[in-house]
C-alpha cells in the first residue's frame, strides 16, 4: 500500500526544510522525499496545504483505565488526530495509576486495538501516586514507558525526587515534574493577583510553582539527571529554567496553548472552562512565557489535555475540578496567537509541536526523513473557523469555544494510514488504481 503526497509546502524542522516537495509513503514509512516522486498507489493532492511531521503531545490525560466517563484511549486518540497529533504520551494518574507493568501493558494493548494514533505511556514516579516510595522504573521502562511522572500532584519530598531523578537517569528517562507547593496553594482556585482579589476567590501564588521549579533544577544538577518541567506558567519559573540551561543543567520545559493564549482576566466569566492547574496567570506572566517561547527557553508546546465530564465541570467555580481539553485546538490556538502575532514563525511552531517533543523524550517521529514512520499532519494555514462545542473528545471543557481561529489541521496520517480527513470532497478525491 503506497501513497504519494504531492504539491504541498513541506516543513520539516528536523532538517530545517521549508519548500515544495513530494513524499512517497510505502508500508507505513516515508520511502522517498523530493521532487517529482512517483508511486504505484494513491495520490494525495496537498496543493495549498502545509505538510508537516505529525505532532507529538508529551502531556495527555487519556483517563483510561478507571475514568472512562471522562475519556477513553479510543476517544482521546480520536481527539489527537483531529488536532494533527500522531502520538501522545499518556499521564499516569489513572485508576489504577500506571505504577506497574500490568497497567502499562494494558494501555499499550488497548491503544493498539482501538487507538487512532501512537500512545506512549508515562509511568508513575511513586507507588499509587502517594509520594512515598518509588515505583519500579526499570519494569515500567521495559514495559514501554517513556518517562515517569506523578502529574496531577507534585513530589513534595525532596529526597524522593532526588532518588527518582537518579533512578530515571540510569534508565535514560526524564522525570516530568508537576511543580506546585500544596501548602502555598492553600485551597486556591485561580492565579493570586488583581483578579482573585477582585472576584474574592482563593489565589494560587506564582511562588507555589516557582519554589518547586528552583528545587528541581538544583536536584537535577545534583543527580545529573533530566528534569522536564510540565506546563510552565510563571515569569520567574522561566527565568530559573533559562539560567539553569545556561549553567548546563539538563532541564527542559513545556508550555500549554491555554497559558499561551489566555490570562486570569477570563475568570471573570466564572466559566469553569477557565479553571486549570497551574491557573491562567496574569498578563505579565503570559508576556514572559511568550518571551521564553521566542528565545528558545521553552522547548515544547504540550496540551495537558484534561477531559472532565460535563456534570463535573457544571458546578460552581470553587468546586469544579482543574483541567481543560486541548488536543483539537492546540495548533489553531498557537498558530493564531504565536505565528500570526509574529512571536515565532510557522517552522518554529511545527518544531515546538513535533520535532522538539521527539527530541526531548527521545521518541520516533518528528521528522519527514526517508525511513521515518509516515506520521504526517496536513494543515490549511488560511482556514478561519469558529470553535464549537462539538469535539471528537468525549469531553467539551474547552476554554476556546466560541473563538474564531485561523489555521487548521485538515488531515492526519499515522503510519501511512489516513486517520483524520476534513478535506472537501474535491480535494479528497484520489484513488486511481
Ligand atoms: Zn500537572
Ligand atoms: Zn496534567
Amino acid at each position: 500500500m503506497s501513497l504519494v503526497i504531492t504539491g504541498g509546502r513541506v516543513i520539516d524542522p528536523s532538517r530545517e526544510f521549508d519548500g515544495k516537495a513530494d513524499i512517497l509513503i510505502d508500508d507505513g514509512v516515508i520511502a522517498e522525499f523530493g521532487k517529482k516522486v512517483r508511486g504505484s498507489g494513491d495520490t494525495l493532492d496537498a496543493s495549498g496545504l502545509v505538510v508537516a511531521p505529525g505532532f507529538i503531545d508529551l502531556h495527555t490525560h487519556l483517563r483510561e483505565p478507571g475514568h472512562e466517563h471522562k475519556e477513553t484511549i479510543a476517544t482521546g486518540t480520536r481527539a489527537a488526530v483531529a488536532g494533527g497529533y500522531t502520538a501522545v504520551c499518556a499521564m499516569a494518574n489513572t485508576e489504577p495509576p500506571n505504577d506497574e507493568r500490568a497497567v502499562t501493558e494494558m494501555i499499550i494493548a488497548e491503544a493498539a486495538r482501538n487507538g487512532a494514533c501512537r500512545v506512549y505511556p508515562i509511568g508513575a514516579v511513586s507507588r499509587g501516586l502517594k509520594g512515598e516510595e518509588l515505583a519500579e522504573f526499570a519494569d515500567l521502562r521495559a514495559a514501554g514507558c517513556v518517562a515517569v511522572s506523578d502529574d496531577g500532584k507534585p513530589i513534595a519530598n525532596a529526597q524522593l525526587m532526588r532518588r527518582a531523578l537518579e533512578y530515571a537517569a540510569m534508565l535514560q528517562m526524564p522525570v516530568v515534574a508537576h511543580e506546585e507547593d500544596l501548602h502555598l496553594r492553600d485551597g486556591g482556585v485561580m492565579h493570586e493577583g488583581f483578579y482573585s482579589t477582585l472576584l474574592g476567590m482563593g489565589g494560587i501564588p506564582a511562588a507555589s510553582e516557582e519554589t518547586l521549579v528552583a528545587r528541581d533544577v538544583i536536584l537535577a544538577q545534583l543527580a545529573r539527571a533530566h528534569v522536564h518541567i510540565a506546563h510552565i506558567s510563571t515569569a520567574f519559573a522561566i527565568d530559573i529554567v533559562r539560567n539553569a540551561k545556561r549553567g548546563g543543567v539538563h532541564v527542559t520545559c513545556e508550555a500549554t496553548p491555554h497559558h499561551i493564549a489566555l490570562t486570569d482576566e477570563t475568570v471573570q466569566s466564572f466559566s469553569t472552562n477557565f479553571k486549570m492547574n497551574p491557573p491562567l496567570r496574569s498578563a505579565e506572566h503570559r508576556e514572559a512565557l511568550l518571551e521564553g517561547i521566542a528565545d528558545g527557553t521553552v522547548d515544547v508546546i504540550a496540551t495537558d489535555h484534561a477531559p472532565h465530564h460535563f456534570d463535573e465541570k457544571n458546578v460552581e467555580f470553587d468546586l469544579a475540578p482543574f483541567g481543560v481539553i486541548g488536543l483539537e485546538t492546540a495548533f489553531s490556538t498557537c498558530h493564531d496567537r504565536l505565528v500570526r502575532k509574529r512571536i515565532i514563525d510557522l517552522p518554529r511552531l511545527i518544531d515546538l509541536m513535533s520535532s522538539s517533543p521527539a527530541r526531548v523524550f527521545n521518541l520516533p517521529g518528528g521528522t519527514l526523513r526517508a525511513g521515518a514512520p509516515a506520521d504526517i499532519a496536513l494543515i490549511d494555514i488560511n482556514e478561519r473557523f469558529q470553535v464549537t462545542n462539538t469535539f471528537a473528545s468525549k469531553a467539551s471543557n474547552s476554554p476556546f469555544i466560541g473563538e474564531t481561529l485561523q489555521g487548521r489541521v485538515v488531515a492526519t496520517i499515522v503510519g501511512g494510514v489516513l486517520q483524520y480527513d476534513l478535506r472537501k470532497p474535491k480535494q479528497a478525491k484520489k484513488k486511481k488504481k
